[in-house]
């Protein structure tokens, strides 16, 4: 016998294996002690799902549903520097192409939206991380 990494032990019933690389994990794991695959449970992601909503809500302003999921950089670029960026360049090509280009407006704010949905919410992560496992 070679001695390189060890086989996974096989699967059974009080196991379960990580989603990210495979490794072998008792069923009721929390995280995985070779990836960085946490387990979210439902009550997390349900509220998750809550501030998605509100973050794409808080996106009619490009940048406030960044800030709300606490990409507070990402949000003020978008909030100072993107959209007024954004809007000065439509408004510009819209003189050379009578109007049209006023629509790529409302590409760029469903881009922001899609992306504020998207995002890693860091707020809850952050408030349960510290207080509870460490
Ligand atoms: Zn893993």
């Amino acid at each position: 016998m070679e001695y390189t990494d060890a086989p996974e032990p096989p699967l059974t019933e009080a196991t379960m294996q990580c989603p990210l690389c495979g490794h072998t994990l008792p069923k009721n794991a929390q995280r995985c002690d070779r990836c960085d695959w946490v387990r979210t449970n439902e009550a997390v992601s349900a509220e998750g799902k809550a501030s998605d909503a509100v973050a794409v809500l808080l996106s009619i302003a490009p940048g406030l549903g960044h800030i709300y999921k606490g990409h507070k950089l990402v949000g003020l670029l978008l909030l100072f520097f993107g959209t007024p960026v954004a809007v000065g360049l439509a408004l510009l090509a819209a003189t050379g192409t009578a109007g049209f280009a006023i629509f790529l407006l409302p590409i760029y704010w469903f881009a922001v939206m899609f992306h504020a949905y998207s995002i890693d919410d860091r707020v809850p992560a952050d408030k349960y991380d510290a207080r509870e496992q460490y």
